[in-house]
């Protein structure tokens, strides 16, 4: 047990139980488990997040990503351009589609360095999918104009950055699609799988919200062979609560980023600045440091649970090995994924423990 533990989703439970077990017996007396109103709402609550004209209520941010490529015309032979350094479902689904995605190397910020992607659109590249990793949003002004400068649409990857912001304008806004996760882990969680994705354009939506539910048009047409990924409507009343707090949580991680932020010595403790463009929401808090897995094991003797996104970058899983990548091709990706570290920055936590972690990581670096 960890004096301070990495995530806490018993204290949620134990703080919303009283008002959530309601809500929950509600869909459950109703007898109506999917495609209902319930879902409905969560589709309007989440478009008003992302100031986006659709939300397509789905079963995971990795069908989020599925979809959204496909509905953007990606099939076997294209090519789809990403960073290495994420969540492995961002990759996964680009091959899902039989596409090949093309890896671009990151930032010291870990987000995608967009003067590296010009270099890696070909005439089969039929997406750029940036993820906006640890809640930072990557550089969107100059992807869009990229994007815009070879007619290549651009899908975002949310799933770590519900409610940020770039330029004021929020995730999932900035691309012809926005894929968010609603994962248990995610900062708008639910009590098992979900997630959706966004758009304004009208015949996206249409398309994905007839591939979710089997191809079907109506009761008995199939108009092409789909897939099933609804979200449940137990999980969609749950996030219907929490999405009316998100704002809270994203305020309150805030404040424990602007703790560390005082407190990190960054003599030896790497943070990435904060930008003035951007609007982070701290998914994660991830430091870079020399002897990472040193400082890991002595914060775990502390009492202080730790994490890493991700240590084996996603061009050298086995499951890549087919693609034709090697050690060595994307610099600061592998030498991140040697120092990154993540700290603790959930809103269940106080101010006390947060200055408490900042100052054991100041002390064992
Ligand atoms: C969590 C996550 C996903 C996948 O979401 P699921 O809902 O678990 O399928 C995709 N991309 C990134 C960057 C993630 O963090």
């Amino acid at each position: 047990m960890y004096k301070i533990p990495y995530v806490n989703l018993v204290a949620q439970w134990q703080e919303e139980k009283d008002e959530l077990l309601p809500i929950i017996e509600k869909v459950l007396a109703s007898g109506q488990y999917i495609s209902t109103q319930v879902v409905d709402e969560f589709e309007v609550n989440a478009a008003k997040i992302c100031n986006t004209k659709h939300c397509v209520a789905l079963n995971s941010g990795t069908d989020a990503l599925v979809f959204g490529l496909a509905a953007l015309g990606v099939r076997r032979g294209d090519e789809v351009i990403t960073p290495p350094n994420s969540f492995v479902a961002s990759t996964s689904a680009i091959t899902h589609l039989g596409a090949k995605p093309i890896f671009v190397d990151v930032l010291p910020d870990q987000n995608i360095d967009p003067s590296k992607i010009e270099a890696a659109i070909t005439k089969n590249t039929k997406a750029i999918m940036p993820v906006h990793l640890t809640g930072r949003m990557a550089r969107m002004d100059e992807i869009k104009a990229i994007g815009e400068k070879y007619n290549i649409p651009i899908i975002e990857d949310g799933a770590q950055s519900i409610d940020s912001k770039y330029l004021n304008i929020p995730s999932g806004k900035w691309g012809k699609i926005g894929c968010f996760s609603a994962h248990p882990l995610k900062n708008l969680n639910a009590c098992g799988d979900a997630g959706f994705l966004v758009t304004d354009d009208d015949e996206i939506a249409k398309k994905i919200r007839i591939l979710r539910t089997h191809g079907m048009i109506d009761r008995n047409t199939v108009k092409q062979f789909g897939y099933v990924s609804r979200m449940d409507s137990i999980q969609a009343a749950i996030l219907n609560y929490r999405i009316k707090k998100l704002h809270l949580v994203t305020d309150k991680r805030r404040k424990n980023a602007e703790i560390y932020y005082n407190m990190l010595d960054r003599n030896k403790i790497f943070i990435p600045d904060q930008r003035p463009e951007e609007f982070n929401t701290f998914h994660t808090f991830v430091i870079q440091v020399e002897n990472r897995d040193l400082l890991k094991e002595k914060l775990a003797e502390v009492g202080i649970e730790t994490g890493i996104h991700y240590p084996i970058p996603i061009h050298l899983q086995p499951a890549s090995l087919n693609l034709g990548y090697k050690l060595g091709d994307f610099k600061n990706t592998e030498d991140q994924a040697s120092r990154i570290l993540t700290l603790p920055v959930n809103q269940y936590l106080t101010d006390y423990e947060i200055k408490e972690i900042a100052h054991q990581v100041n002390n064992l670096t």
